[in-house]
């Protein structure tokens, strides 16, 4: 059976709201379009800092412009978000994901990706002793949010950090990234990142 993991972050958020606490959350982000409506939606409760860690991105000049493009935004959306960089580490993603190359998008080899770069904001977040971790990747209708939320709760169990369940797409979660971006002038790529998914053209 399915998990309504947007009713579990309503459940996070409204516990927040009884508390008055603003817990620090490291949210891991793939691009500016995908973060816009999901930063609106939680900045009232979190104290965000932005991971960007996407080594799945090919060539390395999209990457760049994506990452530079992610930084517009916040800077341009001046609400008190931060932004913490990684290392541009394409060799481990192409590791992590050897042998599943001709894969289907959406597919295992997609798993491998999500765990990767949920793994290392784990860590991050572990290490600089962050309350929660999370992505933004929930918002994406072409991302399977029951995947993406095992593997959160999984390394939550492992690494004993909270994740924060989402479902962004919910709640017009996906619309409003579209007008949020269209109200930025966000660049809005027409693949998800990897240079498989540029060839295959399906997201
Ligand atoms: S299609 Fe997207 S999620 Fe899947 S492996 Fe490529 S970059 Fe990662």
């Amino acid at each position: 059976m399915k998990t309504n993991y947007d009713l579990e972050l309503e459940k996070i958020i409204k516990e927040l709201d009884c508390s008055n606490k603003k817990p620090t959350l490291l949210l891991h982000s793939c691009c500016a379009p995908c973060s816009s409506s999901v930063i609106e939606r939680l900045n009232n409760n979190f104290k965000i800092t932005i991971y960007y860690y996407n080594p799945n991105i090919e060539p390395i000049e999209e990457y760049t412009k994506r990452k530079e493009e992610q930084k517009r935004f916040i800077k341009e959306l001046n609400k008190d978000i931060e932004f913490l960089d990684c290392d541009y580490d394409n060799e481990t993603w192409k590791c992590t994901t050897k042998g599943l190359e001709d894969l289907p998008e959406g597919g295992y080899r997609c798993h491998k990706c999500y765990e990767l770069r949920l793994r290392k904001t784990a860590l991050k977040a572990k290490e600089l002793n962050y309350d929660y971790f999370g992505t933004t990747l929930t918002v994406s209708p072409y991302k399977n949010s029951q995947v993406l939320n095992q593997i959160g709760k999984n390394l939550e169990e492992e690494l004993n950090i909270k994740f924060l369940y989402s479902d962004f797409k919910k709640k017009e979660g996906y619309k409003k990234s579209i007008e949020l971006s269209k109200k930025y002038n966000l660049y809005r790529q027409n693949y998800c990142g990897c240079i498989y998914s540029k060839t295959n053209k399906s997201n």
